[in-house]
């Protein structure tokens, strides 16, 4: 059997319009890949679709040779966690209490156990949010919010993580310790990462390897050297590869 993530003619429409198109793509367990692509490339449908957000998913998508369509939603639920790509929890729930929400899979916070309660600290911590834990999420800033919405995902200690920009709104210290934390879950081969970035410079730091899209294909799987040296994504994001890449 062929362990990781498979796609196989996968095709996306929002009504009538075609978003995404994918004939074949593989992902290893253990990798840490990032999603790069212009604004509207069919990004974050390929992220909901892993996520088995989308219908079309069901039987295009497969872990570990099974169909989206076989996995029951507890096991979903076990094998995924998802960061939307803006995050959407209630503004009066405390920090603390949305990580919880997430680690109980919906059930009431008021739910959690103690080790619940200790893997949410923990993540909090992770992300130096410990502070946060009693604050409302409705008083925090941008960047505060987006670190509690990582923890929330990271508490739940699944073995796919799907992050879409998870580094949105982080000053460059949190970038940094997200992605390295990422690399340091992915460097044991138990859990995967596949994470949407528009920062290629800092994305090329630690990612290994990079899905290119562009209206709504894959039009390109890079390695990080070759990401450096291809003419794709230049050509895609339509900027000069030393504006792309400056440092
Ligand atoms: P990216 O994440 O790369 O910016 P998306 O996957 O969000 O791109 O979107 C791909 C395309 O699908 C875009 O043209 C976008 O406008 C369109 N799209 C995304 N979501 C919807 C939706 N719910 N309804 C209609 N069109 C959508
Ligand atoms: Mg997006």
């Amino acid at each position: 059997m062929k362990s990781g993530y498979h796609i196989k003619n996968l095709a996306v429409y929002y009504g009538s319009k075609p978003a995404l198109a994918i004939s074949e793509a593989h992902i290893e367990k253990g990798e840490m890949l990032a999603i790069i692509g212009p604004n509207g490339s069919g990004k974050s449908t390929f992220l909901a679709a892993i996520a088995g957000l989308l219908p079309a998913a069901e039987e295009a998508v497969s872990f570990d040779e099974r169909p989206l369509k076989e996995l029951t939603l507890a096991e979903r639920a076990k094998e995924l966690a998802y960061l939307p790509p803006a995050d959407e929890t209630d503004p009066n729930f405390t920090a603390l209490e949305t990580v919880l929400i997430a680690q109980t899979a919906g059930a009431h916070f008021a739910f959690a156990g103690r080790e619940e309660i200790e893997n949410g600290k923990k993540a909090l911590a992770l992300l130096s949010a410990a502070e946060l834990a009693d604050r409302p999420i409705g008083t925090l800033s941008s960047g505060e919010k987006q670190r509690v919405a990582i923890a929330r995902v990271l508490a739940r200690k699944c073995p796919l993580l799907i992050l879409d920009e998870p580094t949105n709104y982080l000053d460059p210290l949190y970038q940094h310790l997200l992605l390295g934390h990422l690399k340091e879950l992915t460097a044991g081969g138990e859990q995967t990462v596949i994470a949407a970035i528009h920062d290629l410079p800092l994305a090329s730091r630690y990612f290994e390897r990079f899905f290119l899209f562009n209206h709504g294909e894959l039009i390109a799987i890079l390695t990080r050297d070759e990401l450096l040296e291809s003419p794709l994504p230049a050509t895609c994001f339509k900027l000069p590869a030393d504006m792309l890449f400056a440092k």
